[in-house]
């Protein structure tokens, strides 16, 4: 059971006039659902609840109709009607003892109102600041409006408890909440009572906390989520001035929730943040309030938690990722099963379902926001099929997270892998700058397969359709994974870029050692991650590298990674050029020939190799010969063969994983023909 040295971090703990019956904090979270797919959000967080967590709460709420952050979906209390999906959410997260918590929004300077048409209104007036510079300012709140704002967040308040929350977290981090905008100087420029010194920009929160102890206090918590530092220098809320604000308002909320500059600053992924990344900014903050105070760091380590409880240092551990990547990572904790807990890797795939307005994916955890629309639990599978054997035909995510899904419903699994190691892509990858926390994905795999007895695990096992037919397995799953292409096919060529002599190097290449050196042109059409990653490491290597890449931005789906600007400034450092807004032409014995993307204009950039980050082909080949085999399956005793991952298509290694679990989950299930293979929430009609 337990390990002695975690029973701190099972303490019941105070928040105002609720007890928490333990320290793990699930602080809010997206996840790409919101108002749209309110059941598939309330069971996610129902998970969490089953998972141990002691507080659970919600993303972002927007409180009023004047400000909402479109085109994101979070959720929406704007009137009574938005109660009934809360109130869902709510009981989901108290299933198991948690304290349900809602975290109430005012964007101000942070929403455009694109849905509803109305005037934005800010502290100070200017133009609204979020991820897309929309043409569209903000009006300054005048004394009126912040009388209305207070009273708006009564109204919140008491909608919150008849929607059956514990508790309520005043957002005014990441640069997305009003109470930040009031006490930064950046966006407060007000001459009146609520600007200038820093006792007149609390003034705002002073009021809403007390307004709300009035309305809802005797039986809810409630929490303000306040940033670190908003690290842009001088006029923004530094980390000195939130400790003088703390120490001026010790005992203004329940709890005081730190997170941490802007978004990309606190969920910054592992590339460029360690584990507990924010400790040096947190330590101290406790002792300046006699109120209990959480924070995050992607904790994944129980010890490093501990350490954080004992050193006085926070009293909640604050999750967000780790809770996506594992909701049972509390009980799991609890139960003594350390190596079982499923380590967010930092990949940042979960923060994409909301800056694409789509349903959020987990790398790790495949049915992150499949609870509801798929019935999928994270910790059990559905029982075993007619069939009893698989053979999964590749080690790479989606073969790995196959086989371990399938070995849980109970299927006898052979898992061949060509090569000599766990992991596929991420066995390579892993090894790439900044992504050695990646190979999480490997390692959690395969302790699990090493756990199973109905897995046998083979390598050296490079198999053909010979061999699988000689084999006698039922089912045959082929995840045999994707190339690189080195011919430059991508997006802005669909035929191969003309070369007349240009040594070229694929990923492929570069992951199996085989480098570049001189002077080296990394051309990125892939704009994910690949591109700026392999320009690192050659810059590493000691070669003299220019990137050029037809986006405007380098690494640019990387944007919805919050890690673009990281990795821009890392590729500065390290001395790589950066040429935007040019493509590739043609490729020559002595450089590459670039075209601008607006205009065409030709120029030269003189290399002695290009790595060419284009496109990948699926590994396909032993999926067609067993597809031009099917007379024989019958007698060989197959009755499926099917293709998954890269070897289907390639993505991301999220997709792999989805797949790989979607394979093992339909395996034997009934052919549901041209139905919807998930859940939906439509729109109910109103009565005119
Ligand atoms: P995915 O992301 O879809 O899981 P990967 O490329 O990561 O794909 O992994 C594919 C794995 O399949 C690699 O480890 C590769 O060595 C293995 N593989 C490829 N072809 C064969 C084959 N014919 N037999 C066995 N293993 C194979
Ligand atoms: Fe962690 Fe990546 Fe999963 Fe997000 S998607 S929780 S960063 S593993």
């Amino acid at each position: 059971m337990r390990d002695p040295r975690y029973d701190i971090l099972f303490e019941p703990q105070a928040i105002g006039p609720l007890v928490a019956k333990n320290r793990f904090y699930q602080v809010p979270h997206c996840n790409g659902a919101g108002y749209r797919d309110p059941s598939a959000a309330a069971a996610m967080r129902g998970i969490k609840a089953e998972g141990g967590w002691g507080v659970i709460f919600t993303e972002q709420t927007e409180m009023h109709h004047t400000s909402e952050i479109t085109p994101f979906i979070e959720l929406r209390l704007w009137e009574d009607q938005d109660i009934p999906a809360l109130r869902k959410m709510s009981d989901a997260m108290k299933t198991h003892g948690a304290l349900a918590g809602i975290q109430l929004a005012y964007s101000g300077i942070n929403g455009p109102n694109f849905y509803t048409k109305e005037v934005p209104l800010a502290v100070s007036a200017g133009p609204i600041r979020t991820f897309t510079n929309d043409p569209v300012q903000a009006r300054a709140l005048d004394k009126t409006d912040i009388r209305n704002l207070r009273r708006w967040f009564v109204n919140a308040a008491k909608r919150s408890k008849l929607a059956g929350f514990d508790l309520i977290c005043l957002y005014g981090a990441h640069g997305f909440g009003i109470f930040q905008h009031f006490l930064s100087r950046a966006t407060n420029q007000r001459g009146d009572e609520y600007g200038g010194s820093l006792e007149n920009r609390s003034r705002f929160a002073r009021e809403v906390v007390a307004d709300m102890r009035d309305a809802v206090g005797d039986t809810m918590g409630i929490t303000m989520r306040v940033s670190l530092d908003e690290t842009i220098g001088e006029m923004g809320f530094s980390n000195a001035e939130v400790r003088d604000f703390i120490e001026m308002n010790r005992d203004l909320p329940d709890l005081w929730d730190l997170a941490h500059g802007a978004w990309e600053d606190c969920s910054g992924p592992s590339r460029f943040k360690e584990e507990a990344a924010q400790e040096q900014l947190v330590r101290g903050i406790r002792e300046l309030s006699d109120k209990p105070v959480v924070g995050v760091g992607r904790f994944t380590s129980p010890d490093v938690m501990a350490r954080m409880i004992r050193s006085g240092t926070l009293d909640f551990i604050g999750c967000a990722r780790p809770s996506i990547a594992d909701p049972f990572l509390p009980q799991k904790i609890e139960q003594g099963r350390i190596e079982d807990i499923r380590e967010c890797i930092g990949c940042n795939i979960c923060v994409t379902g909301d800056m694409t307005q789509s349903i959020s994916r987990c790398t790790q955890n495949p049915t992150f926001m499949e609870e509801w629309r798929k019935g999928w639990h994270p910790e059990k599978m559905n029982a075993k099929g007619e069939s009893q054997s698989v053979l999964v035909v590749g080690a790479g995510p989606a073969g790995l997270e196959a086989a371990r899904a399938l070995s849980l419903r109970g299927y006898d699994v052979a898992l061949a892998e060509a090569g000599t190691a766990l992991g596929g892509r991420v066995a390579k990858e892993r090894l790439l700058p900044g992504l050695s926390a990646w190979g999480r994905v490997a390692d959690y795999r395969a302790y699990q397969l090493s756990q199973r007895p109905n897995v046998q695990t083979y390598f050296n096992s490079a198999l053909s359709a010979e061999d699988i037919l000689g084999f006698g397995f039922q089912n045959v799953a082929i995840a045999t994974g994707a190339t690189w292409r080195a011919d430059g096919v991508a997006r802005m060529h669909v035929t191969p870029i003309p070369n007349s002599g240009m040594p070229v190097f694929t990923p492929d290449d570069l992951m199996a050692g085989r480098l570049p050196s001189g002077k080296v042109v990394v051309f990125d059409d892939d704009h994910y991650y690949m591109g700026g990653v392999l320009a690192e490491l050659c810059a590493q290597k000691g070669c003299d590298v220019t990137l050029v890449t037809p986006s405007a931005y380098v690494s640019d789906w990387t944007l919805n990674t919050l890690e673009q600007g990281a990795i821009h400034r890392r590729l500065v450092a390290a001395g790589v050029k950066i040429v935007l807004n040019q493509g590739i032409a043609a490729l020559t014995s002595s450089g590459v020939s670039t075209s601008c993307v607006y205009t065409g204009a030709a120029s030269e950039i003189g290399c002695d190799a290009v790595v060419m980050v284009a496109s990948r082909i699926s590994n396909d080949g032993l999926f067609l010969d067993l597809q031009a085999r099917a007379a024989d399956w019958a007698d060989a005793g197959i009755r499926s063969v099917k293709v998954i991952g890269d070897a289907c298509a390639p993505g991301p290694i999220a997709w792999a994983t989805y797949a790989g679990h979607r394979y093992a989950r339909e395996l034997d299930m009934p052919d549901i023909g041209d139905a919807l293979p998930f859940r939906r929430e439509v729109t109910a009609l109103a009565v005119d």
